[in-house]
């Protein structure tokens, strides 16, 4: 099945009991059993619901994976897979990353005994210092939150190829409409469902997806005892959202490339971040790993200064200044005082998220409109 066929039918059926096209909201907690233990396959919804499942069957499908999870929020994945690990184990992971993937992973995890190395991964062969045999997990953001840097994951699954290493993708900001990270050799893929999956901005929301069933029951085992599990009117938000992906991730990643290139050419713009530009050093690697582009752009202003980007911001009109991304309307946002805020200003002045940087989630609008938006918004 190719990729627009299984966003509507991947692992998908009809509901058997009446036919229904669309899987029920099973607002249950438990299930009847006939005898003890003798049951439907459902005992309890934090093990398993129906409308949870056909979501988590869903995931999988369109992520090429064994198993799919579906959690309470993106980082309640996240915690999920730190949860494989055990005290001493360290973990490498890419520098560019998501705040609260950063903030869980120090404040949280640290005093746990994990140790967290964050590396630079455009040249993927900077992970090969920092192995040694504690090492048990790779995670991997691709492209990079918000600087759009990107890393190239077969390159990566080769170098920790034969050792007890986990690769781990968050596919947010792609979608596997841009990419598939399982089939590029990675053994898990983790998705903010709250952003391009649910694509609507009206749910919070988490998956994983594991390349074996092996992988996925342990996963299952963590997820089931440690309970941050999708509701199931959450669950049939993003799986109604799933099925306008592919449709959806085309027009993001058209507006993206309009609006990069006409961010680009703008007299008050210094750099733009956005794989698709011919002044991405990266650009072959985009090309080979990327499908599309995506709808996420980050830029900053020549004249350097933090006030210009606040002021754009607040006379935006159609874009909404708003954390988040991934959904249907246009959102903008101030890394270094929102999304980011979570990072120390040192570190944040390290990695090039400077106070003049703004990121932009086009969203599938009429580009001409959107385009206008910025234009006023500059002058
Ligand atoms: C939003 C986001 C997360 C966290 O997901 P929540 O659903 O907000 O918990 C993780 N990674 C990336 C790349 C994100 O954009």
């Amino acid at each position: 099945m190719k990729f627009n066929t299984k966003v509507i039918h991947g692992n998908q059926s009809h509901e058997k009991v009446t036919g229904s096209v669309n899987v029920p909201v099973f607002l249950t907690s438990t299930f009847a059993q006939k005898s003890p233990g003798e049951h439907s396959g459902y005992e309890y919804s934090r093990a398993a619901n129906p409308t949870r499942q056909a979501l988590e069957d869903a995931l999988a499908s369109i992520e090429n994976g064994a198993r799919g999870l579906a959690f309470g929020s993106g980082l309640a994945a996240i915690d999920c897979v730190l949860k494989l690990l055990n005290p001493g184990d360290e973990i490498i992971a890419v520098d560019d990353l998501y705040g609260g993937s950063y903030r869980m992973f120090t404040r949280l995890f640290e005093k746990y005994q994990l140790k967290f190395h964050f590396v630079n991964l455009e040249n993927p062969e900077n992970i090969l210092p920092l192995i040694n045999e504690k090492t048990k997990l790779v995670w991997l953001e691709t492209p990079t939150n918000p600087l759009m840097k990107l890393v190239d994951i077969q390159k990566v699954a080769e170098l920790i190829k034969g050792k007890d290493i986990l690769l781990a993708v968050d596919n947010t900001f792609a979608t596997p409409y841009i990419q598939t990270p399982l089939d590029l050799g990675a053994d898990i893929v983790m998705h903010s469902a709250t952003k391009y999956l649910g694509g609507h901005s009206d749910v919070i929301a988490g998956a994983l997806i594991a390349k074996t069933p092996e992988l996925g029951e342990k996963l299952h085992f963590i997820q089931f005892a440690s309970g941050g599990i999708l509701g199931p009117h959450d669950s049939y938000l993003v799986l109604r959202g799933i099925k306008t992906l592919a449709l959806r991730v085309q027009r993001h990643s058209e507006n993206g490339q309009k609006i990069a290139e006409y961010l680009q050419n703008h007299p008050k713009v210094d750099k733009v971040f956005y794989p698709n530009l011919a002044s991405n050093p990266q650009l072959e690697l985009a090309k080979k790993q990327m499908k599309t582009f995506g709808g996420m752009i980050s830029f900053t202003f020549k004249s350097g200064k933090k006030e210009d980007s606040i002021q754009f911001l607040e006379k935006l009109k159609v874009f909404t200044l708003a954390e988040s991304l991934g959904g249907v309307e246009s959102l903008a946002n101030h890394p270094a005082l929102m999304t980011h805020a979570s990072i120390p200003a040192e570190k944040r002045a390290e990695l090039g998220i400077t106070d003049d940087l703004v990121r932009l989630s086009c969203g599938i609008e009429d580009v001409e409109d959107l385009i206008a938006d910025i234009e006023q918004a500059f002058n």
